[in-house]
């Protein structure tokens, strides 16, 4: 059961406005994927993209910041992985930054290039499960932290090397000002569930990570947005997170 009702989108009204909106990709065999993106695509079982992922996976080959507003259900998880991850298998890991200190002070600090913020332990675990099944065979490496959890284990799986990064923004916090991880490779960003983030009270956590000053400027990023909802608020953070932007709506959205 995948959760996908794929004959209700065939009805469902998509509204893609912005400057030059590129066109979506219809078929994942012919969106010109990287051959082990789509060879993962396929192994999880996914054949036919569904409306939010044949937009974001063209906006991403064009490079285009996306705000989309679409509901539970609708495939928003491929919808930012996919664009991000082809562009990361084509481009090839960055070379590792040097550790900053020396011998037993070196710090073991890990240096993301992809991070995800979701508002939930149980959303970044979803999101960290999708993303090992298509950064499989990869050099990309997927990491999972939220609060409430043991802080041991999660710096231990950082240790071992952290590429993608999916959070809950207050954990994030925490390991920053520990200095466990730092933003400043950040190339691809993800506020998913923006709507639910700030209803949780986390908008003071998410400003101090995307505007932090190790954090690539938002001509320096390509950042996607994702909400159920629109309301002002969070038009305000797009219009501070965001460039040039296209505004993706999926089906009935609400304000
Ligand atoms: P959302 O974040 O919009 O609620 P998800 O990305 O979590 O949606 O997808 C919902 C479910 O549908 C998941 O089980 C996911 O694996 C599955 N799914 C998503 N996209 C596809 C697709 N193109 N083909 C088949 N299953 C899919
Ligand atoms: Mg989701």
């Amino acid at each position: 059961h995948t959760g996908i009702n794929f004959e209700k989108y065939d009805n469902i009204p998509v509204k893609a406005t912005g400057d030059d909106v590129p066109k979506p990709i219809t078929t994942f065999d012919e969106a010109d994927l990287e051959p082990l993106l789509l060879e993962n695509i396929k192994l999880s079982g996914y054949t036919v993209p569904t409306p939010v992922q044949k937009w974001s996976i063209s906006f991403g080959t064009a490079g285009r910041d996306m705000m989309a507003c679409a509901q539970t259900g609708s495939g928003k998880t491929g919808g930012f992985l996919f664009p991000i991850l082809n562009e990361l298998f084509r481009t090839g890991p960055a070379e590792a930054p040097v550790a900053e200190g020396r011998g037993m002070y070196r710090q073991r600090k890990a240096y993301p290039v992809a991070l995800i913020l979701s508002p939930t332990r149980e959303l970044t675990s979803q999101i960290y499960e999708e993303a090992r099944k298509f950064c499989y065979r990869s050099w990309v490496r997927p990491c999972v932290v939220y609060g409430g959890a043991d802080i041991g284990s999660q710096l231990r799986q950082i240790e071992r090397g952290c590429d993608l990064l999916v959070a809950t923004p207050g954990r994030l916090v925490d390991l920053i000002e520990r200095a466990r991880i730092s933003l400043r490779n950040i190339r691809y960003l993800v506020l998913d569930e923006a709507d639910r983030m700030l209803d949780m009270g986390f908008e003071p956590q998410i400003r101090r990570i995307v505007e932090q000053e190790d954090m690539p400027g938002v001509q320096d990023r390509y950042t996607l947005m994702f909400s159920a909802t629109f309301p002002r608020d969070i038009q305000m953070l797009a219009s501070d997170f965001l460039k040039n932007y296209i505004f993706l709506s999926v089906g009935r959205v609400g304000s």
